[in-house]
């Protein structure tokens, strides 16, 4: 089971995520003006910028729409954005077809419904520790962190220790 799951991730080059309940815990806050506001988890973010380092390719998959998104986007050199998808699948697969990818090559992080046909149809499929059941029945991986809550960095740490790629980024941090 172990061996599968590190030829699962020996093959990723794309990381894709939803937004709402795995970059975040879930909450979508408003404030007097009606603005929105997320929360998001800065070793996380650390995960995705090691990720990005190491060569691998990221990007975000949303059903909603909002601004903070962008911005913490921009703030982590993150290029791959889609907002306002309605259909994660189609829109999976086409960003694994400009990158000249199979599905197999994509990972995918989700939480909800809306991300189960993906999460069963990328190379390696993860849902996080407080996903909806039946995601986590049907993801090849299920994290032990929570969303918003260090589950990114869970998977990009995963990821490249299957692809003995983790110790050459920590000895830039000359441990
Ligand atoms: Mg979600």
């Amino acid at each position: 089971m172990k061996t599968d799951l590190d030829e699962k991730c020996r093959s990723i080059s794309l990381l894709l995520v939803d937004v709402d309940g795995v970059l975040t815990d879930g909450a979508i806050i408003y404030d007097n003006n009606g603005v929105e506001t997320k929360r998001f988890f800065v070793r996380d973010g650390h995960g995705i910028k090691l990720w990005q380092r190491s060569g691998g390719r990221f990007g975000i998959v949303t059903a909603r729409n909002s601004h903070v998104v962008e911005v913490r986007a921009a703030e982590l050199g993150v290029q791959l954005v889609r907002q306002g998808v309605a259909d994660k699948l189609a829109v999976v697969r086409q960003l694994a077809e400009e990158h000249r990818l199979t599905l197999g090559q994509v990972a995918y992080i989700g939480d909800d419904l809306p991300d189960l046909s993906v999460v069963r149809q990328v190379g390696l499929g993860v849902a996080v520790a407080d996903a909806v059941e039946e995601l986590r029945v049907g993801a090849d991986y299920v994290t032990k962190a929570p969303g918003g809550r260090g589950a990114v960095r869970e998977v990009v740490e995963l990821i490249l220790r299957a692809q003995h790629r983790w110790d050459d980024l920590l000895k830039t941090y000359h441990c």
